[in-house]
């Protein structure tokens, strides 16, 4: 994360820690980069699709040419899931540095461990641990922090006797959706195992961009209030870490004990990736963890733009010095009731932004 000398982070009261302007800044100044996502995930239907380096979307790019909507460059190894990408120059990228490689090799033992388990499931072979037995769903009690806590200490009691987590996996059925899950904690994992064994002639300007796991444990938690919105995420996370302890290998198992954080984290903290600005189809999300220092306002004054991995954040109009740097969460031509019910579902959070104020007004004198 590169940071520019003209912000500075300061703790609020309302949004955790955020970043003030120093002094006026012109429109245009770009501020913050982020080079790469750290976890991040396109779906799993979209990869013929999407430039696995660059996220480059074909049909995006093709639209006004043909119809084709794939790209040609692959990468197929033996043992790993095929790949695909715009250009030869980001295949290039992405195969240097170890975690491209590795994660094709893992979503392809992810992929195949889901067949298996569903193919059991069908079968209607059934494990002495049926997965709802041990994880209640949609529980009728209050949905308490330590409600939580049993559940994912009984995960970790499951996971620590392969027998049982095999047999809890065997008939577990794991959805799409929790597949895509389980892969983008999985990106997340492989960047921190290639970080641990990198060379040790590793240049210390590529660790600061490589690792950012106690900036990620730095964030915000949302646990409690995504359960108790959602109460059906909780069994879907416990499923997601089962089949992780299940299906990886051992040298990357070791580092299932952080999923619980990542995806107490994942939530507020995940921004989708795009076919385009008119945002018509999501490619897949990714956390890119100083997007998350800035909160959200329905005026932004930073304007958050993708190209390829890295994430840019920009100065939409001038600012004054000790203004907060905000970006904008959502679709900002939305209505105050959407814009707030869209915050209230996804950030958990009542926005009382400027604009929000004064459309709140407003509309307190129309009734
Ligand atoms: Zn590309
Ligand atoms: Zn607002």
């Amino acid at each position: 994360m590169v940071t520019h000398p003209l912000i500075d982070f300061r703790t609020t009261s309302y949004g955790g820690r955020s970043f003030f302007a120093m002094q006026p800044i012109a429109p245009g100044i770009q501020l913050l980069t982020c080079e790469a996502p750290f976890a991040h995930v396109i779906y799993k239907d979209y990869r013929r699709e999407v430039c696995a380096q660059c996220f480059a979307y074909a049909a995006s790019v093709f639209r006004s040419i043909n119809d084709r909507r794939t790209w040609s460059i692959r990468s197929c190894r033996e043992g790993a899931e095929s790949v695909w990408f715009c250009t030869d120059n980001c295949r290039i990228v992405w195969e240097s540095g170890g975690i491209g490689p590795l994660l094709a090799e893992m979503n392809a033992i992810l992929a195949k461990s889901q067949i298996a388990t569903r193919k059991k499931a069908k079968d209607g072979l059934r494990g002495y641990d049926s997965p709802d037995t041990i994880f209640p769903g949609r529980p009728d009690v209050q949905i308490t922090q330590g409600y939580i806590d049993k559940a994912w200490a009984e995960a970790e009691d499951l996971a620590s006797s392969r027998p049982r987590l095999s047999s809890y996996c065997s008939t577990m059925n794991l959805e799409d959706m929790e597949l895509e899950i389980a892969r983008s904690v999985t990106s997340a994992i492989v960047q921190r195992y290639v970080f641990d064994h990198r060379p040790t002639n590793f240049s210390p300007s590529m660790i600061a961009t490589l690792d950012p796991w106690t900036a990620v444990l730095d964030l915000q938690s949302s646990e409690l209030s995504n359960v108790q919105l959602r109460p059906y995420v909780l069994l879907a996370h416990l499923r997601v870490h089962a089949f992780l302890c299940h299906s990886l290998p051992k040298h990357l198992r070791q580092y299932v004990p952080i999923v619980r954080a990542l995806l107490a984290r994942d939530t507020g903290n995940s921004f989708g990736i795009w076919d385009g600005d008119d945002r018509d189809e999501m490619l897949g999300w990714g956390v890119w963890v100083s997007a998350s220092y800035f909160n959200h306002s329905c005026c932004p004054n930073l304007k958050m733009t993708r190209t390829g991995r890295t994430m840019r954040f920009t100065t939409s109009r001038p600012i004054e010095a000790g203004e907060e740097l905000c970006i904008s969460y959502i679709d900002i031509n939305q209505s105050m009731a959407q814009r707030r019910r869209e915050l209230e579902d996804s950030w958990f959070f009542t926005c009382r932004c400027q604009r929000c104020q004064s459309e709140g007004v407003d509309e307190a004198y129309q009734h």
